[in-house]
């Protein structure tokens, strides 16, 4: 069976050594007889999965060792929640920068829940590098959206917060290339792009971050439950979590982060350079803030990417209409896509501007 092309912003596709693996160990996991799925969550063999992922984690991203790492349901739309719900005190608020659709969403979950402002840009594609001045003193944090999945945009540098804990929103490029934990309070991320399959959230805390919601706040919203019962006060989800430790693995095998980021270079440098020589594709985001993980472009004509998208999908490339927000198209290259598939992309696109007389 001839696999596709996935470009899709996520869920995503998968590193095709884990899906094997998972296929092999579908009905007898390590000659349990059973299935990972039917495995009770206070087993012995799904705890070595959850403490094996907690630690590949660590390792990969050099988790300092004053933070926790747990594991979620929920998605990053409800860390939207409950990052206000355990970081802000009565009358505390917060200064979110606001990148993108998915900060706005961020915003209005937050606002909910305490005061906040928000730091807007003045050139929708341009991230400017913030320093401490740029941030209220009495803001209990500063929330970012690392990279912007639909807008196609990143941080080229974070920003210095000062004293104030900076929460990043790293769904879409965690483990894409390296960061360093110990400028972020806190980290979070859905798994269903660079981790894993959708059903777990991961979230990287800083120590001084737990135990800080009020009595209001729901037990299961709370991270110092997650933090005290390590990830499984309630059932997880085991599945999701035992293909993010494959992930996990398949990312340590290939490099770890830097090799990913070698890799990651080298597939969009491939896709910028054809948008940027050609004179049909345009990408609207200037060099310095280009995502390495979802790249948009277009011709600027309905007509004609609605075209391109037809011939794309008979070609097998799949997924690459744009955000229903803005149109065109998209591909997202996360880290299981192979550098083959970039270059067939490029391939196709170059023919059909020369067949169009570009
Ligand atoms: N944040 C970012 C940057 C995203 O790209 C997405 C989904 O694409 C979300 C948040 C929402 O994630 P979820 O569907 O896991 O709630």
């Amino acid at each position: 069976m001839k696999r596709v092309y996935n470009f899709s912003a996520g869920p995503a596709v998968l590193p095709e050594p884990v899906l094997k693996k998972v296929q092999d160990e579908l009905l007898n996991y390590r000659e349990t007889g059973m299935s990972v799925m039917e495995l009770s969550h206070r087993s012995a063999p799904f705890q070595n999965i959850i403490e094996e992922a907690q630690g590949l984690l660590r390792e990969l991203l050099s988790i300092p060792d004053d933070y926790r790492v747990v594991f979620m349901q929920g998605g990053a739309s409800l860390q939207f929640s409950m990052i206000p719900l355990n970081l802000l005190g009565e009358g505390q608020g917060a200064d979110y920068i606001v990148t993108g659709s998915w900060s706005k969403k961020a915003v209005k979950e937050a606002e909910k829940v305490g005061d906040i402002r928000t730091l807007s840009l003045k050139e929708p594609f341009e991230i400017p590098v913030y320093t401490p001045e740029d941030f209220s003193p009495e803001s209990s944090y500063v929330h970012i959206t690392s990279n912007n999945t639909i807008e196609g945009t990143r941080f080229h540098k974070y920003p210095d917060t000062g004293r104030i804990p900076l929460i990043a929103d790293m769904s879409s490029h965690i483990l894409s290339e390296k960061i360093d934990v110990s400028s972020f309070g806190l980290i979070y991320a859905g798994a269903q792009k660079n981790l894993g399959p959708s059903g777990v959230t991961v979230a990287i805390i800083r120590d001084s971050l737990i135990g800080k919601a009020p009595d209001t706040c729901p037990t299961m919203m709370n991270y110092e439950t997650y933090v005290k019962h390590d990830s499984l006060f309630n059932t997880p989800p085991t599945f999701s979590i035992y293909v993010l430790k494959l992930v996990l693995e398949w990312v340590k095998e290939n490099g770890g982060v830097e090799g990913m980021q070698e890799h990651n270079e080298r597939k969009a440098a491939l896709l910028y350079n054809c948008i940027d020589e050609s004179s049909l594709f345009h990408n609207p985001v200037p060099e310095k803030n280009r995502s390495l993980m979802n790249i948009p472009f277009s011709t600027g004509n309905d007509e004609l990417d609605a075209d391109f998208l037809k011939g794309a999908k008979a070609e097998g490339f799949e997924f690459l209409k744009g955000h229903r927000s803005v149109g065109g198209m998209r591909a997202s290259l996360y880290n299981a896509m192979p550098l083959e598939g970039v270059k067939s992309l490029v391939d196709f696109m170059k023919k059909f501007e020369s067949d169009r007389g570009g």
